[in-house]
């Protein structure tokens, strides 16, 4: 079985997903997707994927890196490059069980668990009040989700005064605590409740907020300090008792690293079809491992990125939750054939079926389709 073409179709949903589809010479397809590749990624899913044209799709690992490697000196360290990679390589791990019969997650090494628990990424709309938050929180939670997530920055906030100013203000912090309560209060102690910072404050910022949610009982506070800098991130993580999660901008192990080796986090956040994939997310969970800190990987994905993260999830120890960020895209459930509905009472249970096990709704990808482009055309 040889590899003959590799195209994209870029669909409405976060921004813009991207959906990767392999086909082979003996008529075996597998479809994959990413996210956050911005602009060019159709562009450059297709240059990196001209370097795979009649090789076998069964070595998944080594196309992968034969791919990155041919590309190192253009950038694929990070960034759109990497992304790029990982909708390629979630379309060979589709098309190698297909290829055998078996499910994606039997063939990253077989699941710790046939569930995987999603935490709902939620938003009060255009009404950000401390009750409206509330009352959104109480509706999710209400659909079936035991985790939950909210953003707690606010560059639009009359509270804060300057956007790019990393410090956060006295009335920023009140107005933060407030919203955190309002919905801790909504949701009672036993739903769990994450929120997130965007990497937009300072250390001694991030630390003040990280304690002023301690009586909140946070199942992390995210990105309280931009990416790059991981002793900041260490700093706020030694000055709380609020765990602190991070990882969503950084790409491959190699990204990782220093997180993990300085424990500057408690948990983990890879985003798998943008940062690393499921091979490399699996070797990311890995390293973590080593430092008994868990893995919840940040997801903005449609259902194919989605599920594919889910059977990465199921094949490793240390996966505590998974992001679901298409609440109020209900399209989501229209873009994939699935009977029953992949996520119910607030996961997703894996099945046996080959490959990813679903298929992509194909009609309504069409209908959801960047406008001026076509569908693995
Ligand atoms: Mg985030």
């Amino acid at each position: 079985m040889k590899i003959a073409e590799i195209r994209t179709g870029e669909v409405r949903g976060h921004g813009w997903t991207c959906f990767v589809r392999i086909t082979t010479d003996t008529g075996v397809t597998g479809t994959g997707e990413c996210i956050h590749g911005g602009a060019g990624i159709q562009q450059i899913i297709g240059a990196l994927g001209s370097l795979i044209i009649g090789e076998d799709p069964m070595n998944v690992d080594r196309l992968y890196e034969k791919m990155r490697r041919a590309r190192v000196f253009d950038g694929a360290l990070a960034g759109n490059f990497v992304t790029a990679l990982t909708g390629i390589e979630i379309a060979l791990w589709d098309l190698a069980g297909r290829a055998t019969g078996l499910p994606v997650y039997a063939l990253l090494g077989g699941k710790f668990r046939d569930s995987v628990r999603l935490y709902a990424d939620c938003h009060a709309g255009g009404d950000d009040s401390p009750a409206a938050n509330a009352a959104k929180a109480r509706e999710v939670a209400d659909m079936g989700f035991d985790a939950l997530k909210f953003d707690l920055d606010d560059l639009q906030s009359p509270a804060k005064k300057d956007a790019f100013n990393h410090t956060v203000s006295r009335r920023e912090l009140d107005a933060m605590v407030e919203k955190v309560a309002a919905v801790r209060e909504a949701l009672g102690p036993q739903i769990d409740l994450a929120m997130d910072l965007h990497g937009r404050y300072d250390a001694s910022s991030g630390a003040r907020i990280a304690q002023s949610l301690e009586p909140y009982d946070l199942m992390w506070l995210e990105e309280p300090v931009p990416p790059e800098n991981v002793d900041a991130m260490r700093e706020v993580k030694n000055a709380t008792r609020t765990p602190i999660c991070a990882g969503e901008n950084l790409f491959l192990r190699w990204g990782f690293r220093d997180l993990l080796e300085k424990q500057a986090v408690d948990i983990i956040m890879p985003d798998l079809p943008k940062c690393c994939g499921l091979s490399e997310g699996k070797k990311i969970a890995a390293m973590a491992e080593v430092y008994y800190i868990p893995m919840a990987p940040h997801n903005v994905c449609g259902p194919l990125g989605t599920v594919a993260s889910a059977h990465c999830c199921a094949a490793v120890p240390n996966f505590l939750v998974l992001e679901w960020h298409w609440l109020e895209r209900p399209h989501w459930h229209d873009l994939v054939l699935a009977d029953p509905p992949l996520i119910q009472n607030g996961a997703i249970t894996l099945t046996d079926r080959p490959g990813l096990g679903v298929e992509l709704n194909m009609e309504a990808a069409e209908r959801y389709l960047k406008p001026g482009t076509r569908l693995f055309a």
